[in-house]
């Protein structure tokens, strides 16, 4: 049966919900770190998938080189979260994002405590089935606050929760000790090569951006096509469409793994402004797709 969960899901705020994290020392952030419906790409998704799961995202200020260590100049100039939306017209965004990264910053630990201790506290007060994009502007360590947060659900008999991600750091991506519930796809730039053909050998899920030559931008981006291949170190991957929505399970809402043991591609046309666009291309960080 569908639950009917109330329009606006809210963590718990300015305590620690999970007695075991309790210290006495006031939680790091006084704001809501996970948010539904925020962004343009989580309400397609959702509207993609319907609402047998949520989707939660937690946005920082992307581009801080603590938060996206392996940003490249390409992803910068690409990077959507921070080149499109309403942060670009409102300030408050920015500065509510700015928090996050400077509490970050000032202690990561208690910060990805408390990113675990808001997600325990809307699972327990909703019983949803979430799916939780931690990294969704930065590209942060989250085995951690996964892992205490799926003890914490463990415990208290709450339904069991599927995190999933982006990254571009190839050790998180090819990490054996991940939690089982934490799915990533890493992600393609133009300093990266010999990264992608690594984790596309051991099994793992490649995004890669096309464009094709044109006036493509903004609203014009889905026109443009993707190839049905990409060739890496000589060898050929199949491409799938990763535009319709952004949860890169395989076997999910993606296709299964190959049985051959190794992964595919995921194309994603570039998006943004003109000079974004441009920028992109320039750099190498979108790839160009014959018209
Ligand atoms: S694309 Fe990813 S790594 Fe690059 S700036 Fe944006 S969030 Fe950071």
């Amino acid at each position: 049966m569908r639950r009917h969960y109330p329009k606006r899901i809210r963590p718990i705020l300015n305590r620690w919900y999970s007695a075991e994290l309790d210290d006495g020392a006031a939680p790091p952030v006084s704001q809501e770190l996970w948010q539904q419906g925020a962004n343009a790409k989580a309400v397609k998704t959702q509207a993609h998938i319907g609402e047998d799961f949520l989707i939660f995202t937690h946005t920082m200020l992307s581009g801080d080189p603590a938060v996206c260590s392996h940003a490249s100049p390409g992803c910068l100039s690409a990077c959507v979260v921070s080149q499109a939306g309403m942060v670009k017209v409102f300030p408050q965004i920015r500065e509510g994002r700015a928090r996050l990264n400077r509490a970050y910053k000032a202690n990561p630990e208690r910060y990805l405590q408390q990113l675990a201790d808001q997600h325990v506290s809307i699972v327990d007060r909703y019983h949803c089935f979430g799916l939780w994009r931690g990294n969704t502007g930065q590209d942060i360590p989250l085995a951690p606050a996964i892992t205490i947060a799926n003890r914490e659900i463990k415990r208290r008999g709450l339904p069991r929760q599927i995190w999933y991600d982006y990254t571009a750091v190839k050790e998180y991506a090819l990490d054996p000790t991940r939690p089982a519930n934490y799915h990533l796809c890493f992600s393609r730039k133009e300093n990266n090569s010999a990264d992608c053909w690594e984790v596309l050998t051991a099994g793992g899920i490649v995004a890669v951006v096309f464009h094709q030559v044109g006036n493509y931008a903004n609203h014009g981006a889905y026109k443009q096509r993707l190839p049905e291949t990409w060739k890496v170190f000589g060898k050929e991957y199949p491409v799938y469409d990763g535009d319709q929505h952004d949860i890169r399970i395989p076997g999910l809402f993606d296709p299964p793994r190959p049985d051959n043991g190794e992964g595919y591609i995921v194309g994603l046309r570039l998006k943004g402004d003109y000079r974004g666009r441009q920028k992109a291309i320039e750099t190498g960080f979108s790839l160009e797709v014959a018209s």
